[in-house]
């Protein structure tokens, strides 16, 4: 196929950032060209967690938890503290405040979103060169040919071919996690239903986790920060390691079976140092660094930082480049870099097993702590509300969640 085409805006990447960017971008009327490598629906390794943001923010694009078939809504998290103590941390019930969904079928929605939008979306084309210029830029795709636009919004994840032909990334960069995940079948321990979050000692400040999908299977994984001393390549051993710990077993059942191959990928959570623009082009999502530093969780930031790409550009226009890539620039500083020195401050806390103990110990000491923090660690609120006022509203953890029950159905 040969690709030649002239845009307003072409979008590289077809997650859940590229998606959003290309869904907004065509609704409000804009030519959009979207190129992604793989051929959807693909696996993205992921640990299939939607947060309150990410929920938000969907909710606003108009996806529906009926376009996802293996949707699973969830309504509590338990955590279990380095000392063995288990929490449970219940969430509001008026709409959906937490949710799983294999990455596989989520991705695939969202891209269905942007071509209903009238998004024009290749698949199977990878961006190969990219040519930026004061008008416009030019995108070579594999063999295929060359896409001009107005703007080209970078959404290809956390090893951006665009960061790199730019020459913006950092080199030798490796995210500031490396997280690993598998599928298990056959789960009838309470983590069938339960969201869990190990707090392994060996592991601080990362975790392990499982999360519930229906008909009995679960996304299992584990996360470690990279912090100089861990040695990435020891993950194999450490996964199987967890996976005989009692607790581990006792929650997923002991008839539990491991489905496929395990995957692991690097998690980027840099946005206070990331470049955010290059001429007329935009970085979002995990090309962005924009993963949360404390979790790891980064499709509410990849969509977020989409949304605002794309706000960017349809308030902006097509010749204004530099009052929009500053629009751009300062409303994700607005959004998230607050919250991502809270969440660095956080993670340093949770490193040490005292510092997580005592943590855990905090949050479970009243009904009213267990329900706040709920809806803090789901982002359902920004991580640094508490010191932001220009982000503060009149119901603070108190405004009804996503997905309302009478807009829920489809
Ligand atoms: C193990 C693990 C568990 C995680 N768990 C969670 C979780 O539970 N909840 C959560 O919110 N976040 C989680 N994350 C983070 C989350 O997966 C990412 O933050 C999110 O996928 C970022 O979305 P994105 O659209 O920016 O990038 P991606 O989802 O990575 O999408 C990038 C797209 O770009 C395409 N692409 C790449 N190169 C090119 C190219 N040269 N040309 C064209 N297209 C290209 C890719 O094919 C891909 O489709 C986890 C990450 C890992 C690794």
């Amino acid at each position: 196929m040969t690709l030649s085409a002239t845009a307003d805006v072409v979008v590289v990447g077809a997650g859940p950032a590229g998606a959003t960017a290309a869904t907004l971008l065509a609704r409000a009327g804009r030519s959009v060209v979207v190129i992604d490598k793989a051929v959807f629906p693909r696996d993205k390794c992921c640990g299939d967690g939607l947060t309150t943001l990410a929920l938000r923010e969907l909710e606003h694009l108009g996806l529906r938890p009926s376009m996802v078939p293996s949707w699973k809504s969830v309504d509590a998290a338990w955590l279990r503290s380095p000392s063995g103590r288990e929490v449970c941390l219940p969430l509001p019930s008026d709409g959906i405040f937490a949710a799983t969904t294999p990455r596989r079928e989520l991705d695939a929605a969202l891209v269905d979103l942007a071509i209903d939008a009238g998004a024009a979306v290749h698949q199977g084309n990878a961006l190969e060169a990219i040519r930026p210029g004061s008008e416009s830029v030019e995108v070579d795709v594999d063999g295929a040919g060359t896409l001009t636009a107005r703007y080209v919004i970078a959404a290809d994840g956390m090893w951006s071919a665009t960061r790199k032909a730019l020459k913006v990334g950092e080199p030798g960069y490796l995210g500031e996690w490396h997280a690993f995940r598998q599928y298990a079948r056959n789960v009838t321990g309470p983590a069938a239903e339960r969201l869990i979050v190990w707090f392994e000692p060996d592991l601080l400040p990362g975790y392990m986790w499982s999360f519930p999908l229906p008909a009995g299977r679960a996304n299992v994984g584990f996360g470690v920060q990279r912090d100089g001393r861990r040695r990435v390549r020891d993950m194999k051993q450490e996964w199987s390691n967890l996976l005989q710990r009692r607790h581990v077993v006792e929650a997923l059942g002991a008839g539990f079976e491991l489905e496929d191959r395990h995957t692991a990928w690097p998690i980027p959570a840099g946005i206070d140092r990331a470049t955010l623009t290059n001429g007329r082009v935009f970085f979002v999502g995990d090309a962005a660094m924009a993963t949360d530093t404390m979790t790891g969780e980064g499709i509410g930031q990849a969509v977020l930082t989409a949304r605002l790409a794309a706000e960017a550009i349809i308030a902006g226009g097509a010749l204004d480049a530099d009052g929009v890539a500053e629009r751009y620039r300062s409303t994700v500083r607005h959004h998230l870099l607050a919250d991502h020195k809270m969440s660095a401050l956080l993670s340093k806390v949770l490193s040490h097993e005292l510092g997580a103990r005592g943590a855990i110990r905090v949050l479970a000491s009243s009904g009213w702590t267990r329900r706040n923090f709920a809806r803090w660690m789901f982002e359902d609120e920004p991580r640094a509300i508490a010191i932001t006022p220009s982000r503060w509203h009149r119901h603070p953890f108190r405004q009804p969640g996503p997905y309302q029950p009478q807009s829920s159905v489809s």
